[in-house]
């Protein structure tokens, strides 16, 4: 009696409290309360619309409508904040009151059923004719049907299997079927799988309606209970619970509260009472380890990858198609250029033997006549010396001989100094650039050329001024190009009326032009697109290598080598040597000392 005059009371209350309410409906305020659907949504809405009707009619001021969903749906649809109440299963009752402060305002009982605290449970069932299927220890490595992994009743029936050294989702393979919880005797009849997890009484309901045969399905590890109505495999668990969320205002959830204590039972025999504190859920729960239970699996790299195997793999296998490929290219890549560093040093090497061949051929040109010139002072010093001989055998004073032993000095220095010459420059050294003062270079290749040109009665008209800036080259070479233009020229010049060789060497701009001119005959036709070629020659004798190789040396200096035909007579060759940097200028300076001229070793 205390109950119903405290609920009246509580309902009066909010009655006064809340705002707005009238008997008008578009006043009203919506009060969204959302229903698990475990056997689709028409059967949650006919099995809670008595309840929802109920509420409607008792609070005016508030319109009750049913939202029907999964637990998916109404845990999204809670942590959205889009329901204000929720009548749902035991287990995800204690769910939503961990995660989201939800309170169970009351618990359902079914009259016909078991007492409120002990109403829901999981059977685990088999078809009849399954003789092999006894005991829950005949489900180890069988396939188990179910609604879901986290449907209240799996879970019952997995503390059961547990309990029974069965790990349904190691030692067994569990089959989830989904909503409507029907579908898991349709599983069972169609063979694709052994057993089925399903909502204690469902069954006993499929077969009041005609939808299983009474014989078809049996109870595995069937639990005594008091009131043996339904069978069931798994311990009994509180009823369903009629929740409201953390945000419902309190005044409200007191007043549906006391609304549903005071409901009576009506057409489908439901009943709600005081809310039980879900303690035996909670126990299941922490039992099997689920819900907020449940262990924080730490996801190693494998658990995350693994649902991108097959993508992985093939990323896997891409990528060791293409380790390969560069280590493949990077090998050809090594061997090529190995090769072609050996085919560069070949090319090197035979550069370097052409080279010093013409600088043979051109010494072999020039060697007669510098036989020649050596001849005059060696004859000279013969007859001074025999002068000597002669003046002291005749006891004349010692006066006259100094003199000529002075003269014979000079001589010998002079013959010296055409044999240096000859020796470094047929000498096969390696190319060597070095900060050189251009003057002494070609006065020494002058020096060299000259007993020829006089051998052809020619006298070489040179201008080589000597305060030219330093270049960086080989000396060598210089003097090679230098001679082999001058060569050229007295070959051109052999056998004209009047023979005229101009060597001048001047700065312009930041290079050094030395220029070679004559007045031989000129280019022969069509020679002046062919000169550069290798073997292109017009002479009888001649090897066709000298300005090939020329022009390579003194664009090897940074330089170039070209030619013109002189507006009078004969062709003109210049080439261009860079003047040194700063710094190679002042290196040039240290050495002048080094390159000045003087008596040969021989
Ligand atoms: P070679 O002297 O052995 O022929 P070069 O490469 O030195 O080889 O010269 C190639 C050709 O260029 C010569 O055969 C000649 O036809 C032409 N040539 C070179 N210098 C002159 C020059 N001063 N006057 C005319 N023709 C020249």
């Amino acid at each position: 009696m205390l109950k119903w005059a405290r609920a009246i009371l509580t309902i009066l209350a909010a009655l006064a409290f809340w705002p707005a309410p009238s008997g008008h409906a578009a006043q009203q305020t919506e009060i969204r309360v959302g229903v698990l659907a475990y056997l689709g949504a028409e059967e949650a809405e006919s099995a809670w619309e008595p309840t929802l009707a109920y509420l409607n009619a008792t609070l005016p001021g508030y319109h009750f409508t049913m939202v029907a969903g999964s637990l998916a749906f109404l845990t999204s649809a809670v942590a959205a904040h889009s329901l204000d109440f929720l009548i749902t299963n035991p287990g995800h009752y204690l769910e939503l009151k961990i995660d989201y402060s939800a309170s169970a305002l009351a618990t359902e009982q079914d009259l016909d059923g078991f007492p409120s605290s002990e109403s829901v449970g999981a059977a685990i069932i088999a078809l009849n004719r399954r003789s092999d299927l006894q005991h829950l220890t005949d489900l180890r490595a069988r396939k188990l049907a179910a609604v879901a992994p986290d449907a209240f009743g799996y879970r019952a029936a997995t503390r059961e299997l547990l309990e029974r050294g069965i790990d349904p989702n190691k030692d067994a393979f569990p089959v989830f079927v989904g909503y409507p919880a029907s579908g898991v005797l349709d599983v069972l009849r169609a063979g694709r799988a052994d057993a089925g997890i399903i909502r204690a009484c469902l069954l006993e309901k499929l077969v009041a309606e005609g939808k299983a045969g009474p014989d078809e399905f049996r109870v595995l590890g069937r639990k005594p209970t008091d009131l043996p109505i339904c069978q069931v495999s798994t311990r009994l668990y509180p009823g369903w619970a009629f929740v409201a969320v953390a945000q419902t205002p309190a005044p409200l959830a007191e007043a549906v509260a006391a609304a549903l204590h005071a409901m009576q039972p009506g057409p489908g025999d439901r009943i709600w009472t005081e809310p039980d504190d879900y303690q035996s859920v909670q126990d299941l729960y922490r039992t099997i380890k689920a819900g907020p239970y449940a262990p924080f699996t730490r996801l190693g790299m494998a658990d995350l990858l693994w649902p991108y195997r097959y993508g992985a793999a093939l990323i896997g296998m891409a990528a060791l198609w293409w380790i390969a490929h560069v280590i493949r290219v990077a090998y050809i890549i090594r061997k090529r250029t190995r090769e072609l560093e050996e085919a560069h040093e070949l090319a090197r090497l035979k550069d370097v033997q052409m080279e010093h061949a013409m600088r043979l051929s051109l010494m072999g040109e020039m060697a007669s006549s510098l036989a020649h010139e050596i001849n005059q002072p060696l004859a000279a010093i013969l007859s001074y010396a025999r002068g000597c001989e002669r003046r002291l055998a005749r006891g004349e004073d010692v006066d006259g001989v100094r003199e000529a032993i002075g003269r014979i000095a000079i001589q010998a220095e002079r013959a010296g100094d055409i044999v240096r010459r000859m020796r470094e420059f047929v000498r096969k050294n390696p190319a060597r650039q070095e900060p050189l003062e251009p003057a002494a270079v070609f006065r020494d290749a002058l020096a060299l050329f000259e007993p020829s040109a006089a051998a052809h009665e020619l006298r070489v008209d040179a201008e080589v001024p000597e305060s030219l800036p330093p270049v960086v080259a080989d000396r060598l070479q210089i003097e090679e190009v230098t001679l082999n233009l001058l060569q050229n020229a007295l070959e051109a010049v052999d056998g004209q009326p009047e023979k005229s060789i101009r060597f001048v060497v001047a700065r312009e701009g930041a290079a050094i032009v030395a220029t070679v001119s004559d007045n031989g005959p000129g280019l022969a036709p069509g020679a002046r697109e062919r000169l550069f070629e290798a073997f292109y020659t017009t002479k009888p004798g001649g090897l066709g290598l000298g300005l090939s190789l020329s022009r390579s040396i003194v664009e090897a200096h940074g330089g170039r080598l070209s030619v013109d035909e002189n507006t009078q007579r004969g062709t003109t060759f210049r080439f261009y040597l860079p003047i040194a940097p700063k710094s190679a200028q002042e290196n040039a300076q240290e050495n002048a000392p080094e390159i000045a001229p003087g008596i040969a070793h021989v």
